[in-house]
């Protein structure tokens, strides 16, 4: 396989098209700014990034990298989508932090720097690739041993389909139609196997619920219908 065969070029575009409104927290990426202080501090307050070596994998504009560079971590952001690189490069030099952003698949990068990062983040990138256990994988590779993981993503079952689907795109119009495919949608149950089969030690679930009334998230260790994080080790 090509190291760069599992990128869905629709999907990436689907990402360029909207670039240019990254940052603008009333944009498309609302909720992505919602859940950002919430994730972070979840993966500082298990992780503590300061001064580690931290890899975000389809990093779009910025966001966590940004909030991990603020936390002291020295943040190294990838994604195949130029636009938002080139938005997370601008963005950058405005807030002052500096991250290094590169057009690369995780893959790719494995195939070169085994074992560099002490931590490896994945938000909201998996249910957007044709096979997120080669994704996963190559997180695992890119991990030194003892170093710790994140992914995220969306629970794939009728209340998900309802709330992140029909609710978020065709009711509160919160993110683009077509923004999220059912059959993309990930299981807690799938995501913890290609976990195991990448050799890494799961570690924790986590939910993150939206309240449309009072138009908040919060993480609800309970509750992964939807939203969830998963945490895990590398031996
Ligand atoms: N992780 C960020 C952005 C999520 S949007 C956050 O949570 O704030 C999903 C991002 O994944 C997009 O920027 C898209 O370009 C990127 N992406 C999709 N497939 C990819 C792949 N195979 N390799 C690298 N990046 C990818």
């Amino acid at each position: 396989m090509h190291l760069d065969d599992n990128v869905d070029r629709d999907e990436i575009a689907k990402f360029e098209k909207l670039a240019s409104r990254w940052w603008d927290p009333n944009s498309e990426f609302k909720p992505l700014h919602d859940i950002n202080p919430l994730r972070a501090g979840w993966i500082d307050q298990h992780a503590d990034v300061k001064g580690k070596n931290v890899l975000d994998v389809g990093c779009g504009g910025g966001l966590l990298c940004e909030a991990m560079a603020h936390r002291g971590a020295t943040v190294t952001g990838i994604d195949m989508g130029e636009a938002p690189l080139a938005v997370a490069r601008l963005h950058q030099l405005e807030s002052g932090v500096e991250v290094d952003y590169r057009q690369s698949t995780a893959e790719a990068m494995a195939a070169e720097q085994q074992g560099t990062f002490e931590v490896v983040t994945c938000l909201e990138m998996l249910e957007h690739v044709p096979d997120p256990s080669t994704v996963i994988q190559a997180c695992a590779d890119l991990c030194q041993p003892g170093g710790d993981l994140f992914f995220s993503t969306i629970n794939r079952n009728p209340k998900s389909f309802l709330f992140a689907i029909v609710g978020a795109e065709y009711i509160l119009n919160l993110l683009p139609r077509g923004t999220h495919e059912y059959d993309k949608l990930i299981k807690p149950s799938e995501l913890a196997r290609w976990i195991r089969e990448a050799g890494l030690d799961m570690q924790e679930m986590m939910g993150m619920t939206y309240n449309p009334l009072t138009k908040r998230y919060r993480l609800t260790p309970g509750d992964v219908s939807v939203n969830y994080l998963i945490r895990a080790k590398k031996p």
